[in-house]
């Protein structure tokens, strides 16, 4: 299966000065496994394509299928279990509990979907994410850059098909940003789970084994590195 594919995908917004496309018919398919950067100007779609593929956004037309199986289409509820199945999330909201600690917020999404929780395995994950200190403080404790890296040993622990993110290296220093990029690749190396990214930063995109580029809500260009740069170094 792919993990990603986009049949024609429109999505307009309505904006004072006229309507927006967002989204100009935009098809592409994404191999299972893969680590993919989605790169291009601000303003060119990039967040707007994430979101509808994991299923935060409804496009107006065209069809969306995730690890096989359609996203669009489905009841909110039935939707939202589909989410926390097959669907890891890195979003600049990061909707963490801030009277839970770091420990909690990581297995949240496990205890909400009534899985049972590896707490070794979230530790782990944590701690691979730089956390190791901080199992046990409460998310009011932390900063900015540990918040971040707490939604992504989140997104992870919850072994999901396919992890989508925007941005998720924005607010990082350059070994934090580094040390979650390996996270995610390793991810894909180890356990075959596919990686798509909205992403400014290049360092983000070298880790990608093959970068779509986007340019005014249309798919302007896609580019496959055989060598991701992180292996090379
Ligand atoms: P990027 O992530 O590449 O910066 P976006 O997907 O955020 O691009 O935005 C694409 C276009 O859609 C922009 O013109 C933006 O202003 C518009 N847009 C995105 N989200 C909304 C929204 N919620 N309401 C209105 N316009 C939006
Ligand atoms: P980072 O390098 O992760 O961006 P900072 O330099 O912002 O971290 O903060 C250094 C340390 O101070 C961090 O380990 C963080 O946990 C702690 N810290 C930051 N902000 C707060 C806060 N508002 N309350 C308690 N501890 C904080």
């Amino acid at each position: 299966t792919e993990a990603l594919r986009m049949v024609s995908v429109r999505k307009a917004y309505g904006h004072p000065e006229g309507e927006v496309t967002a989204l100009d018919r935009v098809s592409l398919s994404l191999p299972a496994g893969s680590f993919t950067a989605v790169m291009g100007p601000s303003g060119s779609g990039k967040s707007t394509l994430i979101e509808c593929a994991a299923g935060l956004d409804t496009p107006d037309t065209g069809v969306v299928v995730v690890d096989g199986a359609q996203v669009a289409g489905r009841g909110e509820e039935e939707l939202a279990k589909f989410r926390r199945q097959r669907i890891g999330s890195i979003f600049q909201q990061f909707d963490l509990v801030e009277t839970e600690t770091v420990l909690a917020n990581v297995t949240l999404p496990l205890r909400t979907a009534g899985k049972r929780v590896d707490t070794s395995y979230a530790e782990h994950i944590a701690t691979q994410a730089g956390l190791g200190g901080r199992l046990h403080h409460l998310l009011a404790e932390l900063s900015d850059s540990e918040r971040q890296r707490v939604a992504i040993a989140r997104a992870l622990v919850a072994n999901p098909s396919v992890i989508f993110g925007d941005e998720p290296t924005g607010g990082l220093d350059p070994d934090s940003a580094r040390n979650v990029l390996e996270l995610l690749s390793h991810s894909v190396r180890q356990f075959g789970q596919s990686v798509v990214l909205a992403t400014h930063d290049p360092v983000a995109a070298s880790y990608a084994d093959s970068v779509v580029f986007m340019a005014d809500g249309k798919l302007a260009g896609c580019l496959h590195q055989p060598t991701p740069a992180a292996v090379a170094e």
